[in-house]
């Protein structure tokens, strides 16, 4: 290869190493700018916070049977769990554990939730989830706090007919070497420079012209793969031509908040609990939490909030997400649970000015614009990343698959024979 690129792949997320990793299988000198210090983006397995290695961003290999990235870590050795389970969700709320029939009633609530906003996408209904779900009664916070959790945004902002775009196969595998890990993995050897922040493009008939704050990179083409937060915000300004006009779309297509606390325990507290993931609804109505328990037998919780909540957390900064965190531990364990933490430590993904949230989501009323960016024709300057993947939106395996997509179509038409 010659070090004179013909694409530019703007992230290294994992979009960005997907769209890497097809041009180096096809021979086209590339180079990845990425604005962080580090591989990865919304894929991050943190080693250095706690004594336990845990993934700050994804951390489940979703629609698993279908998932281009299970060969991928097979290839490269990541480790992974296969352990699919019927009953996996513990529900703390009115002061106690639910019992088996408490935990199937909050199944069945979820699963009807779901089943509504399915219902709703097949009959094109492109209206907020919040106006097609079923009365679950009490148990509605612990749904909302789901719809949170799958989109990244609040029930009322997101489009039904949108959400249920994804091609969902419910299985799901937990990544135990990280996920970010992975990407990581995937990632080496692929020609990148990092902290570098591309804060422009502009757009020509046969050529663009990257710039950075250490000089301009002309180009064949390029792939920007920065999160439609990023992009709504204008930190990349995008010169006149049809991948400007895209960026309309884009705005349609926002990201929610999505954020997680961990906190590291001296010894193991929840081995009595048998299911892994647990859902707190505070008795004093305030919003519920869900934590995943004893990370491959760690002994730490990850707590999980998302939409409004998560965005007016992470403002808040860490401590008040700790607290949130604790307070909810302490509810359903009792105040012993604080004198055995040993650290915490919790995500900023909606402040960081490279990512600004969670994942995306289309608006009610805007699933089909969602479409028409994804399918947009933008020339030599093209988009990628997972709010881009027509079934895996939200997802790493879909910013992967984008990514890789988005550049064979590339080549294929910049360089054909290649
Ligand atoms: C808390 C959380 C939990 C999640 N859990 C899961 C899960 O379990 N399973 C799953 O499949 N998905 C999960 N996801 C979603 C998944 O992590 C993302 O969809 C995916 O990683 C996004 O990849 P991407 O390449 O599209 O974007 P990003 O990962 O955001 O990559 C974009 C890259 O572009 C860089 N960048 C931004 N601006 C610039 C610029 N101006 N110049 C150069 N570089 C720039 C960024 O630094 C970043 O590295 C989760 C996300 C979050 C936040």
């Amino acid at each position: 290869m010659s070090d004179q690129p013909e694409i530019v792949i703007i992230g290294a997320g994992a979009a960005g190493v997907g769209a890497g990793m097809e041009l180096a299988k096809r021979g086209v000198p590339f180079v990845v700018l990425e604005a962080s210090a580090r591989v990865g983006g919304r894929a991050y397995t943190d080693k250095t916070s706690l004594p336990y290695a845990w993934d700050k961003g994804c951390h489940w290999m979703h629609c698993a049977d279908v998932n281009p990235l299970v060969a991928e870590a097979d290839r490269v050795g990541t480790k992974y769990l296969t352990d699919a389970r019927d009953d996996w969700n513990a529900v703390w709320a009115n002061g106690g554990w639910a019992d088996g029939a408490g935990r199937a009633a909050t199944l069945s609530a979820m699963d009807a939730a779901f089943a509504a906003v399915d219902e709703a996408g097949a009959r094109g209904q492109d209206v907020p989830i919040a106006d097609i779900l079923p009365d679950t009664g009490d148990l509605a916070p612990i749904v909302r706090l789901w719809i949170q959790l799958m989109s990244s945004g609040d029930p009322e902002q997101v489009s039904a007919r949108g959400y249920a775009d994804y091609a969902e196969t419910n299985l799901n595998w937990p990544v135990k070497s990280g996920y970010g890990d992975l990407i990581e993995r995937l990632a080496e050897g692929l020609p990148m420079r990092l902290e570098t922040p591309v804060s422009g493009i502009e757009q020509r008939a046969d050529s663009v012209r990257v710039t950075t704050r250490s000089g301009t990179i002309e180009a064949k083409a390029a792939i920007v793969t920065a999160s439609t937060a990023v992009l709504n915000t204008g930190a990349i300004e995008i010169g006149a031509g049809p991948a400007r006009d895209l960026l309309a779309l884009v705005e349609n297509v926002p990201c929610g908040f999505c954020e997680k606390v961990a906190i590291a325990f001296d010894r193991d507290l929840f081995g009595h609990i048998e299911q892994p993931s647990v859902n707190v609804l505070p008795q004093d109505g305030s919003e519920p939490i869900n934590f995943q328990f004893a990370n491959f037998g760690d002994p730490m919780v990850i707590g999980h909030v998302a939409g409004s909540v998560a965005g007016e957390l992470v403002a808040e900064g860490d401590a008040a997400m700790v607290e949130f965190a604790m307070q909810r531990l302490v509810a359903a364990f009792g105040s012993d649970i604080k004198s055995r933490m040993v650290n915490a430590a919790t995500t900023d993904w909606g402040s960081n000015p490279f990512v600004r949230g969670g994942y995306s989501f289309a608006r009610p009323g805007c699933a089909h614009l969602r479409h028409q960016m994804i399918e947009a024709d933008t020339g030599n300057l093209a988009f990628a990343g997972e709010a881009f993947s027509r079934q895996w939106q939200a997802t790493a395996h879909g910013a992967w698959a984008s990514g890789r997509d988005v550049a064979g179509r590339l080549v294929d038409n910049f360089r054909p024979g290649k």
